[in-house]
């Protein structure tokens, strides 16, 4: 029997190894490859369909046929030139730290579970609560993302909101009771929507205030505020990575009894770099806050954080009890999100700020801002007007007409140097450049830019009037 046991395990053993092998041969080629994948390795994906298997593959031959058709198909996102929607890479300690925790297999719902990776979350929790210098007491809850987070924090809000007003929702639901004054920026992330939707919330009820050029809620758009009032603020607009201005608006809500919540998904990390606290004055009277690890922290997907000031209105929304539950020193994570079952990724975060310490992220912070910044001015250079005021890591610009923009960028990515997207901004068609790895150097902003200029010298030349 003993024989058995160790048959299987030296096989899991070796599969570990093959894995990690084809892990670094991965990791050794990012910089070399094209960022994005070209249309023969697209193609080969098709090895992979097949009919549902009836009897089993050897599990090499699984992980070998894995690497040798999923990873060329894949987008270098770790490398230092994918600029993305924002996406950050993975450092070293976090990838680390991922890859042993799949080892581990934890299942992480409460501490008799999962000591270490419990342990290891909480800590990991604290040192946020540091970072983004926030009260000591609140609830921090790894989720799958910020979207995850928005809808944690809502929850609370929502829940809360209706509690102070006589109303019971775990007992009674959302039956009979009055419609909450939800105000959200009309730049706010369309996860936002998604959260407040699955909460009930429906576009309707929902009041979008306008906002500034940099998309920036203008402060006086609030005029009916009440104890039935939740408003959703940005740190970092997806876009133009603009702040909304917390210090006007948060102490006016919240004295008239209602609940400030920022979807600050990379934008809060600018708390963690005293270079740019500027931007996020007041953020810490907020009542909840919804950040993402997998961006701008470079931890793996999918890790996100939902953040709460009333550490109780979180677990009442998110309690469970069930007799084969042990009781618990702390409040578990099953009691901070809305999973059960699920990793601990919050290790994952333990692992990357203790790498990184408050320095190594500071300068990650900085790093990434200081690219963004002579990459705006490289693009003024090449003729590109830029849309946003560049305060962070995001840079939105333009140049010729829509056409010429979908020609460049189209240029540009099947060269592979570098990737990034478009998107629309202040009435324009824009190419959206978002920096948010620690692999991006100096280099890698100049290949970008010299790229970009290539590109664009064909594409208005080819346009000239013979
Ligand atoms: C990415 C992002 C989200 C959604 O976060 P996920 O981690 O993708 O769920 C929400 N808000 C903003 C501002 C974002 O940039």
């Amino acid at each position: 029997m003993e024989e058995y046991n160790n048959e299987k395990q030296l096989l899991a053993a070796n599969i570990f190894k093959l894995a990690a092998h084809f892990g670094e041969e991965y990791i050794s080629g990012i910089a070399q490859r094209a960022v994005g994948p070209g249309k023969s390795e697209l193609d080969a994906l098709k090895h992979f369909n097949t009919e549902l298997p009836i009897t089993g593959a050897n599990p090499f031959e699984v992980v070998k046929t894995l690497h040798q058709f999923g990873s060329p198909a894949t987008m270098a996102t770790t490398g230092g030139r994918f600029f993305g929607l924002v996406v950050g890479g993975v450092t070293p300690a976090a990838l680390g730290a991922s890859v042993l925790t799949a080892a581990w297999d934890q299942v992480a719902i409460v501490e008799a579970t999962a000591p270490s990776a419990i342990y290891l979350e909480r800590l990991a929790g604290n040192w946020l609560l540091q970072l983004f210098r926030l009260p000591s007491d609140c609830s921090v809850g790894f989720t799958t993302g910020t979207t995850v987070s928005n809808l944690v924090c809502l929850a609370a809000a929502r829940n809360e909101l209706y509690a102070r007003l006589g109303f019971d929702l775990a007992e009674d639901g959302l039956s009979g009771v009055p419609p909450l004054k939800v105000l959200v920026s009309e730049q706010s992330h369309v996860t936002v929507f998604k959260a407040l939707s699955i909460l009930g919330i429906g576009n309707s009820q929902i009041q979008r205030l306008p906002c500034d050029l940099q998309g920036r809620i203008n402060p006086a758009g609030f005029s009916e505020v009440d104890e039935s009032t939740i408003v959703c603020l940005q740190a970092g607009n997806v876009n133009s990575g603009s702040f909304d201005q917390f210090d006007v608006i948060v102490p006016h809500i919240r004295a008239k009894g209602g609940w400030v919540h920022v979807d600050g998904a990379f934008g809060l990390w600018a708390a963690a770099s005293p270079d740019k606290h500027h931007l996020i004055k007041g953020v810490e009277l907020a009542d909840s806050w919804a950040v993402d690890a997998h961006k701008w922290l470079n931890t793996p997907y999918d890790c996100g954080i939902a953040i709460c000031r009333h550490a109780q209105s979180v677990h009442n929304v998110m309690t469970t009890q069930a007799p084969y539950l042990t009781p618990n020193v702390c409040v578990p994570p099953k009691d901070m999100v809305p999973e059960f079952s699920r990793r601990a990724r919050g290790v994952e975060v333990w692992a990357a700020i203790q790498e990184m310490g408050k320095e190594g992220i500071r300068d990650l912070i900085n790093r990434c801002c200081d690219h963004a910044k002579v990459l705006s001015e490289g693009l003024k250079r090449i003729g590109f007007e830029i849309l946003n005021d560049v305060v962070l890591n995001q840079v939105v610009a333009t140049i010729g007409t829509d056409e010429d923009i979908a020609d460049i960028t189209r240029m540009v990515l099947e060269q592979g140097i570098c990737w990034f997207g478009t998107t629309y901004w202040q009435g324009k068609t824009a190419i959206r450049l978002s920096v948010a790895s620690w692999m991006t150097t100096s280099d890698d902003i100049h290949l970008t830019l010299d790229a970009i200029e290539m590109a664009t010298h064909a594409v208005l030349a080819g346009k000239q009037p013979q």
